[in-house]
């Protein structure tokens, strides 16, 4: 059997979200809903992801808080891309993606990000939190992180936030531009961060912050399936199982996962 190539990974940690907590309980309500057989795990282009030795999951991992589990997220996504493996993480909020990229950020010289969102998550400062959900970008591009950082579905741009994006060059397609034929330009690999409320709550309810006039299902997943680089790495995050209905957001969790592995197996 050969090895892993993709290894699935939780991060059950909410503590970030300045709203409402529910994130830390999004990895056990996506993997259950995996594991339901009213679906298969078949992505689109025809691969059958169910029992694949091609991707495994590894569980969560056990944080704690601070400054210490985001060390804890950096290490053991640093683990996994020593072996060679690709994670695809599971939040949790948004503030797992800063340590997810200071690890990859180690492999990967010349990265881009693909950034699924309603919310630029640029804030330089936010409630006195460094590591809250509406800043990783902010920390990921100020100590330069990325070569790249585009940004897509976003429609709440503050003020404050316009002169984050100015002063970091990030390429924002916001919604009321919202073209589903535009193209993305990345010069090397690409990583995928995908928020759950870049889509329209009428697509993906359980999430923290409603903010209508989103992304379809269908239109996230065109964009993903459309990337033609190497995707080295993705996350999912801000799943709130609290606010969901009936697990219809956690099955566009299921579903996002599977149209990301089949992009990451290659
Ligand atoms: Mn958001
Ligand atoms: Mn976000």
């Amino acid at each position: 059997m050969p090895n892993s190539q993709i290894s699935v990974i939780g991060f059950p940690l909410d503590e970030n979200s300045s709203f409402m907590k529910g994130p830390a309980k999004a990895p056990d309500v996506i993997r259950k809903n995996l594991d339901s057989y009213s679906i298969n795990l078949c992505a689109e282009n025809g691969v059958d992801f169910r029992d694949n030795p091609c991707w495994d999951d590894v569980g969560n991992v056990e944080l704690s808080s601070g400054a210490e589990a985001m060390d804890q997220i950096e290490n053991s996504i640093r683990g996994l891309l020593d072996k060679g493996i690709k994670p695809l993480s599971i939040g949790g909020d948004h503030s797992i993606t800063f340590p997810i990229l200071k690890a990859f950020a180690e492999k990967y010289e010349k990265l881009n990000i693909f950034h699924i969102d309603a919310h630029p998550d640029l804030y330089d400062n936010f409630e006195e939190n460094p590591f809250s959900h509406a800043s990783p970008f902010a920390r990921i591009m100020e100590i330069g992180l990325v070569n790249k950082l585009v940004q897509v579905g976003i429609r709440t741009i503050s003020p404050l936030q316009q002169n984050q994006i100015d002063r970091f060059n990030v390429e924002v397609h916001d919604m009321i531009d919202f073209d589903s034929s535009m193209k993305f330009d990345f010069d090397g690999p690409v990583y995928i961060s995908i928020d759950l409320d870049g889509l329209d709550p009428a697509f993906a309810p359980g999430v923290s912050h409603h903010e209508p006039g989103g992304l379809s299902t269908r239109q996230a997943l065109q964009m993903i399936q459309n990337l033609d680089y190497e995707i080295v790495g993705a996350d999912i995050v801000e799943y709130n199982p609290d606010r969901d209905i009936n697990d219809m957001a956690a099955m566009v969790c299921v579903k996002l996962l599977k149209e990301l592995l089949a992009k990451m197996n290659n």
